[in-house]
């Protein structure tokens, strides 16, 4: 197909203004695994045929019908902000859909009913801002809850901290409003109905959260929503010691207190963030010094509650637990925060602390990315200690010392690595990631439990799955997407994975 005919093509159904082909809007400049690819294969550039910004449902289904028609790649974008690649474009002329310009209203917010209804492109804190006022809130919180989009999320199934007491993304997706390949427009589950529970038919609704922009493009979101707990503690607790810690984690567990996060994190993570407290000082953002003890087995907790009677008993259970006989050998130290700006302070600093030490351990002069299958992986809960215990003794094997810190509540570790793509390092970052995942499977974890597969993943998933498994999501893309039009070569659910994408086989491509 001609770029000139597609171009006039896309400006006669949007018109001039949301239609690019300028490289500024075209190169995937946003996308930190696009900088890492392009430093190592100079010849590559993730570029987009063109840009649109689409103002409605009515142009998106002229888009989709002339681009199935024809053939032509599609990627919808919200705040391109993923982390496994997959809103970049790998074939010639793909048209790439961002939602953040035009399609960015929040359409409902239904406080009978709990629920909430939105367009792809409205940003996660707009929205969280908007529901605040009304002493509501949408809990399935990632790390990049600052940029993300409610579209993405729902492309993501995103998730963080919080999802082993709020749930994820899907949890919270009563329904959508969804154009297909086709151009066909369906709706979803409960979209826009109010209601709560229902079994009807194939629960499409779930397929397609987490379908990361592969089998139809969500015009419209119905959230479930709920009222904000009113009162938070946080406490962080030093054990000095990693199997006391992850005992008193058990412990806690049938403790049966309402907490909202609970998050291991390794002395390089605690190093961190009392980086982050004094950057944050010197900035003035931050009036007084903070810091956490660098101890090994430290946990940071909150617990919330609707009033204030309950979260003191709770953290009474709590401090009675720390200060019972099981700890009497080593009482663990404590650091309680309870005022709001202290514990938005602590929770900020940890945020930061992984990425921001990583980023910092390679030299930043060479090609140097985040190792990306080991970023996000998780294992059952209980299995956690073990992983740690056995991905310490493989890093040290290869002189990586990752970041580690995890939502050990729901087994999920983010094992954080930056290293530099240098010819001399690419077979020992294989032989590593090989070593991890393997230790991985055998603990029966996931590659993947909050970034996704996108372009990076893709190699893996069928060491997770199977063959059969594989082929049945395969069948799945071809019903919905026979001419594979919507985010090719993603997710492994094309026959032929292209070279390039896959980090298998950086080190041969070399
Ligand atoms: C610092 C940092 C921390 C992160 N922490 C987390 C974390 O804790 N948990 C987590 O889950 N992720 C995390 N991520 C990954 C990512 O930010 C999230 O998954 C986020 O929800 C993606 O949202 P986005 O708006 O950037 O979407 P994008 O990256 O633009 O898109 C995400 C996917 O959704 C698809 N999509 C977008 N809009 C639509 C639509 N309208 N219809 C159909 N498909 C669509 C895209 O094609 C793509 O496959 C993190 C990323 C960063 C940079």
């Amino acid at each position: 197909m001609n770029k000139d005919e597609i171009y006039n093509k896309l400006v006669d159904i949007c018109g001039k203004n949301d239609v690019s082909i300028d490289d500024a809007d075209l190169i995937a400049t946003g996308d930190w695994i696009a900088k890492g690819l392009e430093a190592i294969y100079k010849d590559i550039s993730f570029k987009a045929g063109f840009l649109v910004t689409p103002k409605n449902k009515e142009e998106i289904i002229k888009i989709l019908n002339y681009a199935n028609d024809n053939k032509i790649p599609i990627i919808p974008r919200a705040a391109n902000t993923s982390y496994g690649g997959q809103v970049l474009p790998v074939y010639p002329n793909t048209i790439m859909m961002d939602f953040g310009k035009n399609m960015n209203k929040i359409l409902e917010i239904n406080l009978d009913e709990e629920d909430c209804v939105v367009e792809p492109g409205v940003e996660f804190w707009y929205l969280q801002h908007e529901l605040a006022k009304k002493g509501y809130f949408f809990p399935a919180e990632p790390g990049s809850a600052f940029a993300c989009m409610i579209g993405g999320m729902v492309g993501n199934n995103a998730s963080g901290a919080t999802s082993f007491r709020f749930g994820t993304t899907r949890d919270y997706t009563k329904g959508l409003e969804v154009v297909l390949a086709n151009g066909k427009v369906i709706r979803t589950g409960n979209h826009r109905k109010g209601t709560e529970k229902s079994v009807s038919g194939y629960d499409l609704t779930s397929l397609f959260v987490g379908s990361e922009g592969t089998l139809g493009i969500f015009t419209e979101i119905t959230l479930k929503i709920q009222p904000y707990p009113k009162h938070e503690v946080s406490i962080v607790v030093s054990f000095g010691d990693v199997d006391k810690c992850f005992e008193a984690i058990e412990r806690i567990r049938d403790l049966g207190v309402n907490l909202a996060l609970l998050e291991y994190a390794d002395e390089m993570t605690l190093d961190g963030m009392n980086k982050n407290f004094k950057f944050q000082l010197k900035q003035g953002k931050i009036k007084k010094k903070m810091k956490v003890p660098k101890k090994a087995g430290t946990l940071l907790i909150k617990i919330i509650g609707t009033n204030e009677k309950n979260v003191k008993q709770d953290l009474e259970s709590l401090q009675n637990l720390l200060n019972s006989e099981l700890f009497a050998e080593n009482p663990p130290k404590t650091l309680l925060l309870d005022t709001p700006i202290d514990q938005e302070i602590l929770w900020n600093a940890r945020h930061n602390a992984g990425p921001g030490l990583a980023r910092s351990m390679a030299p930043p002069t060479l090609p140097r990315m985040f190792i990306p299958a080991i970023l996000d992986i998780a294992v059952p809960p209980k299995k956690v200690p073990e992983f740690l215990k056995k991905a310490k003794e493989i890093s040290t094997s290869y002189g990586f010392l990752p970041v580690t810190f995890g939502h050990v509540m729901d087994g999920n570790v983010h094992l954080i690595s930056a290293q530099n793509m240098t010819d001399e390092n690419m077979p020992k970052i294989k032989g590593f990631q090989e070593k991890i995942l393997d230790l991985v499977f055998s603990l029966g974890g996931t590659i993947t439990a909050e970034h996704g597969i996108g372009l990076w993943k893709q190699g893996f998933l069928e060491k997770e799955f199977g063959k059969e498994t594989i082929e049945a999501m395969r069948m799945i893309k071809r019903a919905f997407d026979p001419n594979n039009i919507l985010n090719p070569g993603k997710m492994a659910l094309s026959e032929e994975i292209p070279k390039i994408i896959n980090f298998e086989e950086l080190g041969e491509k070399r």
